[in-house]
């Protein structure tokens, strides 16, 4: 397969948890600043260690460059613009980026200024993913957030005069209280910006955060699944009437915007992960570094790489993980690639799970592609977890 990975780099702070959040990631009191040079200097060493791995595994010579690199968090706009300049400094020179790469930024409104975005732009991001998650400071603070709705006008509008043409949008739909008409002044409000990307996540209470504790004590419900079935709906047509295309479950794109980075994870290619709590995927081997700070530390300190777990796929693990994130895309799996890919066909692995799906019009065959239905968008966990964890 033409193999075009990509980079992740995890941040794993915030100002603040936000009170439904599980990720990795850390709120930083007073003094942070040294905690945060802290990292990034084990980080530039993590760096170098994988480049040797590379060449051990690839050989010195090997053929890879990247496509894409995405600073996720956490919050990596808690990060000064000199400091991400020092980390990109690193990763082109240990792992060569190509010229055309995608290189985004995750940012939360409250946390950057327009002379950082510029500085940004200058040291080459080129694309910003903003967590504004809803345009209504009511739910902002319910959420947590530490932005409000200014702090996004703002940001958009000094990203532009910076020079990003490429913003991306995070919104949050089914939240407490949030009935349809709430959800679409959200999306009406996103739209008018006409940032070229928005992603479209329904709200799930993980049991160890705030929301968790809130649910069990019943100071916060969701919406009823009619509620949510109806925002989902509303908001394909809506953005598709504004020029958007749906291109996975989540996700909507103006034409030449998809992001390329999330790509390579729909389409089941290899990536490599730094820092605490990343993943990555390569050659059938998935491994995460720890999420842990202190043990980070510690064996990046012996020029150890942070790795904790790992899963080897055979063959047919790989062709199911495939099936489940590619089915996540509007387009489907082409049954031609799958087969080339895997050297068997997506019948002779799962012939009754795949005729049962066709027969309940979850999936459908169109072109040589099997992709989810309509109705197999609005129920993709039933159909993608029948991919996974058997044998
Ligand atoms: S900003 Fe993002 S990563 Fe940080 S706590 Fe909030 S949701 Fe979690």
């Amino acid at each position: 397969m033409n193999e075009r990975p990509g980079i992740y780099v995890h941040i794993p702070f915030c100002q603040r948890k936000c009170y439904y959040c599980d990720f990795v990631s850390y709120p930083l009191d007073k003094g942070y600043s040294d905690v945060i040079e802290r990292y990034l200097v084990a980080l530039l060493r993590e760096i170098p260690l994988r480049r040797s791995w590379l060449n051990k595994t690839q050989g010195a010579s090997n053929p890879y460059v990247f496509h894409s690199l995405y600073i996720g968090g956490g919050t990596p706009s808690i990060l000064s613009v000199e400091q991400i300049g020092r980390l990109m400094e690193v990763i082109r020179r240990c792992l060569p980026l190509s010229e055309e790469a995608e290189i985004t930024l995750e940012a939360n409104p409250g946390t950057i200024d327009a002379g950082e975005l510029r500085g940004l732009r200058q040291i080459g991001v080129n694309r910003l993913s903003l967590g504004v998650q809803s345009f209504d400071d009511v739910f902002l603070a319910r959420l947590g957030r530490l932005h409000n709705v200014n702090d996004v006008l703002r940001v958009v509008e000094e990203a532009r005069m910076a020079g990003f043409r490429d913003l991306s949008f995070d919104l949050m739909l089914g939240l407490p209280g949030q009935d349809l008409a709430a959800w679409q002044e959200t999306l009406a409000r996103a739209v008018k910006l006409r940032p070229e990307h928005i992603s479209c996540y329904e709200l799930t209470i993980e049991p160890d955060t705030v929301y968790g504790q809130w649910y069990r004590q019943g100071k916060i419900t969701l919406p009823i699944e009619d509620t949510v079935i109806s925002m989902l709906e509303w908001t394909g047509q809506y953005l598709a009437d504004h020029g958007y295309e749906h291109y996975e479950i989540s996700n909507y794109a103006l034409p030449g915007y998809k992001a390329r980075h999330n790509l390579i994870y729909w389409q089941n290619r290899w990536y490599l992960g730094l820092g605490a709590g990343a993943y990555s995927y390569w050659q059938g081997r998935r491994w995460g570094n720890t999420y842990q700070l202190k043990k980070y530390h510690d064996l990046i300190a012996i020029d150890e790489l942070p790795e904790e777990e790992e899963e080897i796929l055979d063959l047919r693990g790989q062709a199911g993980e495939t099936m489940m994130l590619g089915l996540r895309l509007l387009e489907g799996v082409s049954l031609a690639e799958f087969r080339a890919r895997f050297g068997i066909s997506m019948w002779e692995l799962w012939p009754e799970d795949i005729d049962g799906f066709l027969a309940q019009g979850l999936l459908e065959l169109d072109r040589g592609r099997l992709r989810l239905s309509s109705r197999g968008l609005l129920l993709a966990n039933q159909v993608l977890c029948a991919f996974v964890g058997s044998s």
